[in-house]
C-alpha cells in the first residue's frame, strides 16, 4: 500500500479528457454545453427538457455515519462508486456539491475525493470553479445592499431595523464578522443597525438555489424570502422589494450545472453546495434531475452522517426532486467507530477492538434510520491503511451476524477497482429488495411533530424542548401558515444529539431548540440547536498555511 503522495499531487498527475469528449458519451448536444476552458463545461437546462419523457435513472444516496473532523471519505466513495459502476458497464453519472472555501481554508479540507478516487480539475473546483458560490454571495448581499437603501431612501414598507434577518454573507470562515454595526457615519451613510454575515453556503439564496427545479421557479422562491418584519411585526419579502427579477438575474449563468469529470474520466455533475449542519446539504436539484436524465445510475451525496445530510435529502430534497433514491450507502471507517467507542483522536492508529465493539452502535443507529425511511442500503467500510486486519474481521463479523449488507472499500488507494464489491453489493440491493420509501413525517404534521419525528426517531433521543424564543417564533410562523414546511436542523454532525461531545449512540437524552427560522423562499423551517454556527470560526492552525502557488503556477498545499 502507498500514501505518501497527497490528494492533489494524485490529481495533478492525472490525465483529463477534453470535457468535449466526456461530454460526447453522454446525449448532450452541442448547443446544450458552454465551455469553461477545456475541461469544465456548464450544461443548458434546455437538456432535462429534452428528455423529459426518459425514465429517470436509479438514485444511489451516499451518506455516512457521525464522522471524525477530518471527514470519513463520503465524497472519495461517492467517487468510487461512480468509477466502479461505470467499470461495471453502467452508465453512471456522479452529482456532487461545490465546495465551499470556509472548510477548504479552515480546517476539514477539500471535498472533491481523495486519493484515486477524485473529481478533476481539483483545485479549480475547490477554489473559485465556474463562479457559482461567488454569484451566490452577490445575490445574498445585493438584496442586503437594497433593502439597506430601501430604508435609507424612506423606508415605504415601514421595515422595522430591529427585525431584519437577513444577513449579509461570505464563503469565508470569519468570526470576527458574526456580528457588525453598519451605516455608522451620519445621515449619507445610511441608517446605523445591528447586522451580521453568515457564511454563503449557509445563505437561503443558497437553499433556494438548490431547491429550485428551474429558472421560473427559482423567481417564484427567491421572491418569497423573507427578509425581516415590519413596524406592525408582518413579514417583509424579496416581492415587497420588488428585486426577485435582478436576484434572479445574478444567478441566471449558475443555474446550469457544472460538468467535470473523475480520475477515471467518469462525468460528474458539480452544482451548489449548502453545508449539512447548518443548511440541507445536497447538491442542487437541479443538477439531480439533469444526471437522472443522462445517466441510467446516478451516485450522490448527501453531507455529513445521515442524521443530517441524508435525512434532509428525504425529507426536503426528495419532495423537490419528484422521486426519491433507489438505495443508500453508508460510509464508516475503523477510525470512526472507535472515536465512537470512547478512544481520543490521537489513539485512533492503535487497534483496539472493545472501542470498535462500543462504537459500531453508532453504525447500528444510522442502519435503523435508513430501515424506516424504507431504502435499500449497503455499508461501505472505508479502509485505511492503519486498519489492522482484526479489527476489519470484526467490522465484517457483525454486519454478518447482523444481517447488514457490507462492503469492504479501497477506492481510495485503487479508484472504481477497489469499489467494484460495492458496486455489485449495492446493485444486488436494488435488484432483490424493492425501495418502499417513506418520510418520517408528513407535511400536514404540526411543526413540534416533526421536529419530535426527527429527534426520536433519526437522532435516537426521547423527545425535543423549545426554549422560550423558539416557542414565540413557533407561534408566528403558525400564525402566518408557514407550518407545513419541513424542517431544516441545524445541528452538531459529529453527535446523534445536540452536543458535539456525546459520541457513540446516546440514549435518553432530549433536544434543545433554540431559535426557529423561517427559510420560506427555500421552503422550509430551520431549528437551529446548541451552539451551532452559521458562520464557522477558522483553527488555530488553518489549512490556508500550507497553501501556495510553485514556480510554474501550479498550486500547491490543497491537501
Ligand atoms: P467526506 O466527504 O466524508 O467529508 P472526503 O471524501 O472528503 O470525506 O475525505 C476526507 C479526506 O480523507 C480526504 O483528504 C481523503 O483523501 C481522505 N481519505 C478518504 N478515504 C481515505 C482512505 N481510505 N485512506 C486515506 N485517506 C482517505
Amino acid at each position: 500500500k502507498t500514501a505518501v503522495q497527497s490528494d492533489i499531487e494524485i490529481a495533478q498527475q492525472a490525465s483529463m479528457k477534453k470535457i468535449m469528449d466526456i461530454a460526447s458519451l453522454l446525449d448532450i448536444e452541442e448547443d446544450e454545453i458552454e465551455l469553461y476552458g477545456k475541461y469544465k463545461a456548464k450544461l443548458s437546462l434546455d437538456i432535462t427538457k429534452r428528455l423529459h419523457n426518459k425514465q429517470n435513472g436509479k438514485v444511489i444516496l451516499v451518506t455516512a455515519i457521525n464522522p471524525t473532523p477530518a471527514g470519513e471519505g463520503k465524497s472519495t466513495v461517492t467517487v468510487g462508486l461512480g468509477q466502479a459502476l461505470n467499470k461495471l458497464g453502467k452508465k453512471t453519472i456522479i452529482a456532487m456539491r461545490e465546495p465551499s472555501l470556509g472548510p477548504t481554508m479552515g480546517m476539514k479540507g477539500g471535498a472533491t475525493g481523495g486519493g484515486y478516487s477524485q473529481v478533476l480539475p481539483m483545485e479549480d473546483i475547490n477554489l473559485h470553479f465556474t463562479g457559482d458560490i461567488h454569484a451566490i454571495t452577490t445575490a445574498n448581499n445585493a438584496l442586503a445592499a437594497m433593502i439597506d437603501n430601501h430604508i435609507h431612501q424612506g423606508n415605504d414598507l415601514k421595515i422595522d431595523t430591529r427585525r431584519i434577518t437577513w444577513k449579509r454573507v461570505l464563503d469565508l470562515n470569519d468570526r470576527a464578522l458574526r456580528k457588525v454595526v453598519i451605516g455608522m457615519g451620519g445621515p449619507t451613510q445610511g441608517v446605523p443597525r445591528e447586522d451580521g454575515f453568515d457564511i454563503t453556503v449557509a445563505s437561503e439564496i443558497m437553499a433556494v438555489f438548490c431547491l429550485a427545479k428551474d429558472v421560473a421557479d427559482l423567481k417564484e422562491r427567491l421572491a418569497r424570502i423573507v427578509i425581516g418584519y415590519d413596524l406592525e411585526k408582518k413579514p417583509v419579502t424579496v416581492k415587497d422589494l420588488k428585486v426577485e427579477g435582478a436576484l434572479t438575474l445574478l444567478l441566471k449563468d449558475a443555474c446550469m450545472p457544472n460538468l467535470v469529470q473523475t480520475m477515471e474520466h467518469t462525468p460528474a455533475i458539480i452544482h451548489g453546495g449548502p453545508f449539512a449542519n447548518v443548511a440541507h446539504g445536497c447538491n442542487s436539484v437541479i443538477a439531480t434531475q439533469m444526471a437522472a436524465k443522462l445517466g441510467d445510475y446516478v451516485v450522490t451525496e448527501a453531507g455529513f452522517g445521515a442524521d443530517l445530510g441524508a435525512e434532509k435529502f428525504l425529507h426536503i430534497k426528495t419532495p423537490a426532486l419528484g422521486f426519491n433514491p433507489e438505495a443508500v450507502v453508508i460510509v464508516a471507517t475503523i477510525r470512526a467507530i472507535k472515536m465512537h467507542g470512547g478512544m481520543s483522536k490521537d489513539q485512533l492508529k492503535e487497534e483496539n477492538l472493545e472501542a470498535l465493539s462500543i462504537g459500531i452502535e453508532n453504525v447500528k443507529k444510522h442502519v435503523e434510520t435508513v430501515e424506516k425511511f424504507g431504502l435499500p442500503y449497503v455499508i461501505a467500510l472505508n479502509e485505511f491503511i492503519t486498519d489492522t486486519a482484526a479489527e476489519i474481521d470484526f467490522v465484517k463479523n457483525w454486519c454478518q451476524k447482523n444481517d447488514i449488507p457490507m462492503a469492504l472499500t479501497q477506492v481510495w488507494e485503487q479508484g472504481g477497482d477497489g469499489g467494484l464489491e460495492l458496486a455489485q453489493t449495492v446493485l444486488a440491493q436494488m435488484e432483490t429488495k424493492k425501495p418502499a420509501f417513506t418520510p418520517l413525517y408528513l407535511s400536514e404534521d404540526t411543526l413540534e411533530k416533526k421536529l419530535e419525528a426527527i429527534v426520536t426517531n433519526v437522532y435516537g433521543g426521547t423527545g425535543v424542548e423549545l426554549l422560550p424564543a423558539a416557542q414565540k417564533q413557533l407561534q408566528q410562523i403558525v400564525g402566518e401558515g408557514w407550518g407545513h414546511l419541513p424542517v431544516c436542523m441545524a445541528k452538531t454532525q459529529y453527535s446523534l444529539t445536540d452536543d458535539a461531545k456525546k459520541l457513540g449512540r446516546p440514549e435518553n437524552f432530549t433536544v434543545t431548540i433554540r431559535e426557529l427560522k423561517p427559510s420560506v423562499g427555500a421552503g422550509f423551517i430551520v431549528a437551529l440547536t446548541g451552539n451551532i454556527m452559521t458562520m464557522p470560526g477558522l483553527p488555530k492552525e488553518p489549512a490556508a498555511l500550507k497553501m501556495d502557488v510553485d514556480e510554474q503556477g501550479k498550486a500547491v498545499g490543497l491537501f
